[in-house]
């Protein structure tokens, strides 16, 4: 297949509130990731970056998961459902993302498309950035030629290529950040990201998709071990990134860290990078989600990052149920249809985004929820592994449905990505191919 494209521009964003700017930019060596459908999208909420020409026609458009962060997603140690915790004073929240998108020569400007909370979802998203690319104009990137930060708090000892598959110009490449390792730590923080790359690894579709994926190791060495935790705030360890677990609220274990600093760190030393996750040098469990996941040390951990990198990665949405404590999601969703690939709000055969992958002639596998004020039930097993629709989604009981009885998005139970997250990862791993 020929390829369109041969080269990206990282586009590095700030936000403040609900104002989203261009902070810096880089020509990147790298093939970008492809384009999603651009046609038909207008009704939808989600989030997404385009591109248009002269005369204002879409050329590209990317799916993106929400970067702007108010809550944090994290997952009870035992029974794998995920929750969601609001951060607070979530109205001035501020922080940084970055979109690789081609480097098309037609291409005059650059939309992001958003709606800022999941209770917006009633109108289509509409156009929260726009900006004329023009980038000869534009200052050049000087950030990538600074120096790594070296902080009281640790320093940046040199980079790992761990699983090498080949050029990071045509490969998917991860780019693992270490926390709370002291230089003679650094072994373990390899040793750790084994554990982690041989469960990605093992992950459908990973298994068949490894050979087109890189992993660096960002070898961060912090001068103390460990992470902050607020039931001993004397002993406070001074880690690079910041970690600290955020709250012990049964065995909710949010691990939070400074995202804008490590995706720095990781645009400075792996340029090509797809995505950044950071390990965090702790035996519990624990982790969130956000621009880079987060996840402890602890085995069970791995899989947190697996999900994550479901949204960091691929723009997928959560498939769980989630009743949320101030009512304003779980139950019924009643919003416009969602540009998420793995989602759907309508279930007619010919319009569901899925339905190509539906093998049953006469009717689709369907399971409903039959109470709306409640966790939709586990389907019965002769459904499991068929594509249909199955309600229960998105954080909400009913109304919005998923592909699949099981998937890593809705349950970290499960060991698998579900056919249609598996194929929307293959497609943006193999345009990297
Ligand atoms: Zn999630």
């Amino acid at each position: 297949m020929k390829r369109a494209w041969h080269k990206s521009t990282r586009l590095n964003f700030e936000y403040r509130d609900r104002d989203i700017e261009l902070v810096s930019w880089s020509r990147i060596k790298k093939i970008p990731p492809p384009s999603d459908a651009i046609e038909d999208y207008e009704d939808e909420s989600g989030w997404w970056v385009i591109l248009s020409d002269e005369q204002g026609d879409v050329v590209y458009r990317q799916i993106i998961h929400n970067p702007i962060r108010v809550d944090k997603e994290l997952f009870s140690y035992g029974n794998e459902e995920g929750v969601r915790w609001e951060i607070p004073d979530a109205a001035e929240q501020h922080g940084d993302f970055s979109v690789l998108v081609p480097d098309i020569p037609v291409a005059t400007h650059l939309s992001i498309y958003g709606s800022f909370e999941e209770d917006d979802v009633s109108v289509p998203s509409w156009e929260v950035l726009s900006l004329e690319l023009g980038l000869e104009n534009l200052e050049l990137d000087t950030e990538t030629m600074a120096a790594p930060r070296d902080l009281e708090e640790g320093r940046l000892i040199g980079i790992t290529k761990l699983v090498d598959n080949g050029s990071s110009t045509e490969k998917w490449n991860i780019a693992l950040l270490s926390e709370g390792y002291r230089d003679s730590e650094i072994p373990d923080f390899h040793g750790h990201s084994e554990g982690f790359i041989s469960k990605l690894k093992a992950t459908h579709p990973f298994t068949e998709l490894w050979n087109l994926v890189n992993v660096y190791l960002v070898n961060v060495a912090s001068i103390d071990s460990g992470i902050a935790d607020p039931r001993n705030p004397q002993d406070n360890p001074r880690t690079y990134f910041d970690a600290r677990f955020y709250n012990f609220a049964s065995n909710d274990r949010l691990i939070v860290a400074n995202q804008d600093l490590a995706l720095l760190v990781a645009r400075q030393n792996v340029p090509e990078y797809n995505l950044a996750m950071m390990i965090v040098n702790t035996e519990l469990y624990g982790g969130s989600g956000g621009t880079v996941a987060v996840f402890s040390a602890h085995p069970q951990s791995a899989k947190i990052g697996i999900h994550e990198m479901g949204h960091s990665g691929f723009g997928l949405a959560d498939e769980y149920e989630y009743a949320g404590s101030n009512g304003l999601i779980g139950k019924r969703y009643a919003g416009q249809p969602r540009s998420e690939a793995n989602i759907a709000t309508s279930i007619e055969r010919a319009r569901l985004k899925w339905g190509h992958l539906i093998v049953e002639e006469d009717e689709i596998p369907f399971f409903r929820n039959p109470n709306c004020n409640d966790f939709s039930p586990k389907p019965p097993s002769h459904l499991a592994g068929k594509v249909g629709a199955f309600e229960g989604a998105f954080h909400h009981h009913c109304g919005v449905y998923r592909p699949e009885a099981f998937c890593i998005m809705r349950s970290l139970g499960h060991n698998s990505f579900c056919k249609v997250c598996g194929n929307r990862i293959r497609k943006i791993i193999s345009s990297n191919f």
